[in-house]
């Protein structure tokens, strides 16, 4: 491998700056070149590529978003597209890509690597919801800035005697809220891996603290579930007691990475390109049960997770 490309695909999410970095700073210092291609597979295919040096990443690691632009592509998960894109990558010397995103970015890396391009893949996603790691890129920025707002809404919650939903992000994953709802100390906790969708026994929990003498009640709902909306209505109508919802959205997906995002990004940053320096390929840079590793990318693809049972209990244990 002499030249490598690296791009952001599928969701951005803070911290990518921080791997994007690394990677061509580890390339670099391989005596390899790095070029960087925009909006990824879709920039691509349609040869969007600049050539990158340790300059091109100079006041990135603490800026959220992604400098490369990211972008979905449908001709991507065409046969023809996926040819397309490793003839492009021949015709620009790029003979290894580091792909910074989701499952959805790792099958196409997978397909990339089939056709003869060295392909490592990052895990950069605010959900968490890559089941061969413990830790994804930008996760740990996003629930510090869901647990931040949520703060903000306990107090005018209480002030107001209210009840509130508050809606985070996390796609069909319930790790945000998860984390959040005990970072947040919240009542209930709605998790699209576990909520069988009783919302008489919210209603009674909600009556009875509010007999208990509790000012708020703070429902964290997931986006998987979602219907924040509906779900307050239908709530303030059986209790009695006013009921807001509040969709946190897309402000979880940006700002500043946290020292974690940005430390754990460039490690593995540097990992990927160590790899492809190595000649190796079809990888996925993971962290898991306190280390990096790295894994088949099918391998990857086909392993399962589920919220950890020890998260899970600690949250119904401490609520009340
Ligand atoms: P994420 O990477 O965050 O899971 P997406 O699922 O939107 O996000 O995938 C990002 C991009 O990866 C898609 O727009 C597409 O270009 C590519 N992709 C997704 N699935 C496949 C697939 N099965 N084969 C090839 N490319 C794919």
């Amino acid at each position: 491998v002499r030249t490598i490309g690296v791009l952001t695909s599928g969701g951005d999410a803070p911290g990518m700056n921080a791997a994007i970095r690394a990677v061509v700073r580890t390339a670099i210092n391989k005596g390899l070149k790095v070029k960087g291609i925009m909006r990824g597979y879709a920039g691509l295919l349609q040869e969007e590529i600049v050539d990158m040096d340790s300059v091109s990443v100079a006041d990135t690691i603490n800026r959220g978003g992604t400098i490369l632009y990211t972008a979905r592509c449908e001709e991507f998960t065409t046969e023809e597209g996926q040819k397309r894109g490793a003839e492009v990558c021949k015709k620009h010397g790029i003979d290894g890509i580091v792909v910074i995103g989701g499952d959805g970015s790792f099958r196409g890396a997978g397909k990339l690597s089939a056709l003869g391009i060295n392909t490592i893949g990052l895990p950069g996603t605010i959900d968490l919801d890559i089941a061969c790691t413990d830790y994804t890129i930008g996760f740990d920025t996003a629930v510090n800035t869901a647990m931040e707002a949520i703060d903000k809404v306990r107090d005018t919650s209480t002030s107001h005697e209210r009840c509130s939903i508050i809606e985070v992000m996390g796609r069909n994953a319930g790790y945000i809220a998860l984390w959040c709802g005990i970072a947040n100390g919240a009542e209930d906790i709605l998790l699209p891996e576990r909520y069988d969708g009783n919302e008489q026994y919210l209603i009674n929990r909600i009556i009875e603290n509010r007999k208990r003498g509790k000012k708020h009640h703070i429902i964290i709902n997931a986006e998987g579930i979602g219907h924040s909306t509906s779900m307050a209505r239908r709530i303030e109508a059986a209790t009695g007691i006013e009921t807001r919802a509040t969709i946190i959205g897309h402000i979880q997906r940006g700002g500043t990475p946290t020292c974690k995002d940005r430390v754990y990004a460039s490690i593995m940053g540097a990992r990927a390109a160590e790899l492809l320096a190595e000649g190796k390929s079809n990888r996925i840079v993971a962290y898991k049960d306190g280390k990096f590793v790295d894994f088949d990318i099918q391998e990857a693809l086909n392993m399962k997770k589920d919220i950890p049972e020890e998260q899970y209990e600690v949250s119904k244990l401490l609520v009340r």
